[in-house]
């Protein structure tokens, strides 16, 4: 089987290799003349390491990022600790199959790069727009901005949130904006290293909470580098103080960032201090999407169900689907000769298996958004005084609250073993 992917990000190269890994030859179009190296840290959980482990690249991958020695949540302003998920305890790795890392987006890219160009060394086009498709009863066109086109069994859509092939599935759709926006920024350790030990970023994985506002702090490159994210409800961006922009290179001023900081924790600002390079994110909502799929043709990834980043599991959800949609593609190899057959019928028991999970995770990032920025003394102590209870009384129950996102492996799910394909 020949399959299509509109895309190189995370989801498009995840989804070649687990094709390749499944026995089906890949082309992959990207516009970009060459593989991002912008952006910034990236959480990789233990829900999407299983599946590289199951690539054989857990190793590779592992090598370039950090591991957090535990998740918590702190007061932005006091660091008052809430709660705290050790990870470095025995319990946690066996609990969820997986490490936790931390990657930076470049390397994480560069790692998936280097593994599709080793096993299949023609599968890449860079500098190739897809710009739609056309389809028949045997098999689906990929048409090309410079009036290429190219033919194959299925055509995934891994090109992100702006999604050419979405549109034409779906027609127009209309995100909403939040009124927040994310500011992103690394900062190396050593600029860092003279600041109290208290005042040091830890080798955590630190949700920071307050009023109209939270960060996440944490390390990447065996703890090299420092990573911010901070995200403020900022009605500004609807007065034009900023371009509305959902882009890994918009930038802003460390002035600006600084401000929407102000008076919190010393951590925080002294990165921000130090900070020469501010990316910032306008933060769109969107509903999930009733249909992924249009006969050989299936959405991938933030082309599937773009969500915030306030469970750090948009990349994540897309290395699951990549596993998933090359399973039931391969499950569908169920005619005369191993001719692809049923192709629709796989595709649309992908959507089934992956639907209800990911709708979840885009419902629990919104509900995130709420529980992060609490303004009211009574809000905060309602939300964030039983979090500090439940980590002293029963931490145990703070892992399993976890489970069903971290534990669950996409590479053991026999769904697809169970759905004949074309039935
Ligand atoms: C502030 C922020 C923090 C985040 N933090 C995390 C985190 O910690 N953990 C996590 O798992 N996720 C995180 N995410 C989400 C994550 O970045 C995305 O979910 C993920 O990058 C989606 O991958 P993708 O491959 O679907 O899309 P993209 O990464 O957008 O890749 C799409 C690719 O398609 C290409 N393309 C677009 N159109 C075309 C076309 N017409 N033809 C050919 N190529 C095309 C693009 O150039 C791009 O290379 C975060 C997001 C934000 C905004």
């Amino acid at each position: 089987m020949k399959v299509l992917i509109s895309g190189a990000g995370i989801g498009g190269l995840s989804a070649a290799l687990c094709l390749l890994h499944h026995g089906c030859e890949v082309a992959i179009c990207e516009r970009a003349e060459k593989l991002d190296d912008i952006g910034a840290g990236i959480q990789l959980p233990p829900n999407a390491m299983r599946v590289f482990a199951a690539l054989g690249l857990d190793g590779a991958l592992t090598a370039r990022a950090f591991k957090p020695t535990a998740l918590e949540a702190r007061m932005g302003r006091s660091g008052r600790q809430l709660f705290t998920i050790p990870l470095e305890d025995a319990a946690a790795q066996p609990r969820w199959g997986a490490p936790y890392l931390h990657i930076h987006r470049a390397d994480y890219i560069a790692v998936l790069e280097a593994a599709l160009r080793a096993r299949a060394p023609d599968a890449l086009h860079l500098g190739a727009e897809v710009s739609g498709y056309s389809q028949t009863e045997e098999s689906v066109r990929a048409h090309l901005a410079d009036d290429r086109t190219l033919s194959g069994d299925a055509l995934i859509a891994a090109d992100g949130i702006h999604s050419r092939i979405q549109g034409q599935i779906l027609g127009p759709q209309q995100p909403r904006f939040t009124g927040s926006m994310a500011w992103r920024a690394t900062v190396p350790m050593p600029l860092l290293e003279q600041k109290s030990a208290a005042d040091k970023p830890r080798p955590t994985a630190c949700v920071w909470m307050g009023p109209g506002r939270h960060c996440v702090t944490y390390q990447l490159r065996g703890g090299a580098l420092a990573n911010f994210v901070g995200v403020v409800e900022c009605d500004e961006t609807l007065d034009g103080t900023y371009e509305a922009a959902e882009s890994w290179a918009a930038r802003g001023t460390p002035a600006q960032a600084i401000a929407d900081f102000k008076d919190w924790h010393p951590t925080l600002t002294g990165l921000l201090t130090e900070a020469t390079e501010l990316y910032r994110w306008a933060l769109f909502d969107r509903k999930p999407l009733p249909k992924w799929v249009d006969g050989r043709v299936a959405l991938l990834g933030d082309a599937a169900h773009p969500m915030l980043p306030f469970m750090a599991q948009g990349a994540a959800m897309a290395v699951e689907d990549a596993w998933a949609v090359a399973r039931a593609l391969t499950n569908s190899l169920t005619g005369k000769n191993g001719a692809p057959q049923n192709i629709e019928p796989a595709l649309t028991a992908y959507q089934h298996q992956r639907h209800a999970r990911t709708a979840r995770v885009q419902a629990g990032s919104r509900a995130n958004a709420k529980t992060f920025h609490r303004r009211s003394r009574v809000s905060q102590i309602g939300t964030y005084a039983p979090m500090w209870l439940v980590d002293k009384l029963a931490p145990a129950l703070i892992y399993q609250s976890q489970d069903w996102l971290y534990g669950y492996d996409v590479t053991y799910d026999d769904a697809y073993d169970k759905i004949e394909a074309g039935s």
